[in-house]
């Protein structure tokens, strides 16, 4: 790794001059100038590495650089850069069949989108459409995308200053037997008193006003929650009985990220529509889309389908998902993700939470995994404040700057530190970090009670 810090700050300069970064105050951040990126690891243009346990925004996959998907955008530029979504393409086609071949059962139509809110846009676009009906559920404890439907529907705190002039949406609470809210004492028991809370939610919106419910089949940023067996499929049959459009959002858990290539395939459920961007190419170039049942094409196949981008299905990040599929298959490592979360993420962060008082609970699949931080393992009282800022957030705050200090990039989110490598990753990478991880954990363990 070469070192440039003059490049490095000439960098660093133009992008606080220009450029407008998304989520943040824009006098107060520090955005890092990085230089180049290969595999699990980046470097900036000091010359200090790091080894990247956030898949930048979990979207990496397949690690930075993949030699294989990089030749196949470069052949594919050389060949059509760009060509209108009403054309019959090659890479387009072929990325569709790809994807067709592996979503559960007969999602067999691909309608394509530059990431993943807009692909959750359309979703509830063909579901209001095929339903006639209007009312949106999601939970509370979700993250669907920054554009207006796809906010709304999340759960986070992003949604408190973006719902204004969106109607139709209504939040309940999912499945999280850590923290539960049925009092449940066990997983059985929270999963039916999670369903007999949406049953009960849905029964008081009207059933016959609800288009569709909406989950992420494991949630991402707001927590890494597994559902409890049977919740999916309770959440399937309610659908049915209603008439309701099941959408299960796999934007951050599909495409090898939980040892399967949907997270859905770990409960043999099939949805009516599923969301997907992020791994579905690793994040080479921007690509999303809507996999569609059989009955909602069929919605379709008369009548026009009111939507579409310039850029759905751009022969681009089509050829970039093709060959990041291909590579996916033929390196095992959808298989690789399962292995490392069974034998080594899932064993050591048991192991941590044995020695570290600050863990309060450790969960995931795969290589998607929290570590849930708290005060008082009693309490289960967080170590954070729910959306903390400033000195209330100071143990995270810590706690993730001493990561970056020692050649961990983290991520974090409110008490929680997700160890979300590449699906790629070694056994030794991943080793390196969690040792990092379990120095830095005394940091956090300081701040219990
Ligand atoms: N859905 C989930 C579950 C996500 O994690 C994200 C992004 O983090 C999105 C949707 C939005 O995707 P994008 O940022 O590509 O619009």
């Amino acid at each position: 790794v070469d070192a440039d810090p003059a490049l490095g700050q000439a960098v660093k300069a133009a992008d606080r001059a220009h450029v407008f970064h998304s989520w943040s105050a824009q006098s107060v951040i520090d955005p890092l100038a990085v230089a180049g990126a290969e595999g699990s690891y980046f470097w900036d243009f000091e010359g200090k590495r790091y080894l990247d346990f956030s898949s930048q925004l979990v979207n990496t996959n397949i690690g930075h650089q993949h030699p294989k998907v990089v030749a196949a955008i470069q052949e594919q530029a050389a060949k059509l850069c760009t060509f209108a979504p009403a054309f019959a393409i090659e890479a387009r086609s072929e990325a569709a069949r790809l994807i067709a071949e592996r979503t559960p059962g007969d999602l067999d139509k691909i309608f394509f989108t530059n990431g993943g809110a807009e692909a959750n846009e359309n979703a509830i676009r063909m579901a209001r459409l095929h339903t006639g009906r209007q009312k949106v559920l999601s939970t509370y404890r979700s993250y669907h995308g920054a554009t207006a439907n796809a906010i709304a529907l999340t759960g986070d705190p992003r949604r408190w200053q973006n719902e204004i002039g969106v109607s139709g949406v209504v939040h309940f609470w999912g499945p999280y037997p850590y923290r539960s809210n049925f009092h449940a004492g066990n997983e059985a028991q929270e999963c039916e008193r999670a369903l007999a809370h949406l049953e009960q939610v849905i029964a008081f919106e009207g059933p016959q006003t609800v288009a569709a419910i909406i989950l992420e089949t494991v949630v991402g940023t707001a927590g890494i929650l597994i559902p409890p067996a049977g919740y999916l499929a309770g959440v399937r049959e309610i659908c049915d009985r209603y008439g309701i459009v099941f959408i299960l959002d796999e934007v951050m858990a599909g495409f090898g990220r939980t040892g399967e290539w949907f997270a859905a395939d770990h409960w043999g459920v099939t949805p009516d529509l599923l969301t997907f961007a992020k791994g579905v190419n690793s994040g080479y170039v921007p690509l999303g889309g809507v996999a569609i049942s059989g009955e909602i094409a069929a919605t379709f196949a008369e009548r026009p389908f009111p939507g579409g981008l310039t850029y759905s299905g751009h022969p681009l990040a089509c050829a970039s998902a093709v060959a990041t599929i291909n590579a996916m298959a033929e390196e095992g490592i959808v298989e690789n993700a399962k292995h490392i979360g069974e034998t080594v993420i899932g064993p050591e962060l048991r192991a941590m939470a044995e020695r570290h008082p600050s863990v309060g609970e450790v969960r995931g699949l795969g290589v998607f995994w929290a570590v849930e931080l708290v005060k008082n393992r009693e309490t289960r009282e967080p170590i954070t404040p729910y959306n903390a800022a400033g000195a209330a957030n100071a143990p995270i705050a810590e706690l993730a700057a001493e990561c970056k200090k020692r050649g961990l990039w983290p991520f974090t989110n409110m008490n929680r530190f997700h160890v979300v490598p590449p699906c790629n990753v070694s056994e030794s990478e991943v080793k390196e970090g969690l040792a990092i991880l379990d120095e830095v954990l005394t940091l956090t363990d300081a701040h219990t009670v």
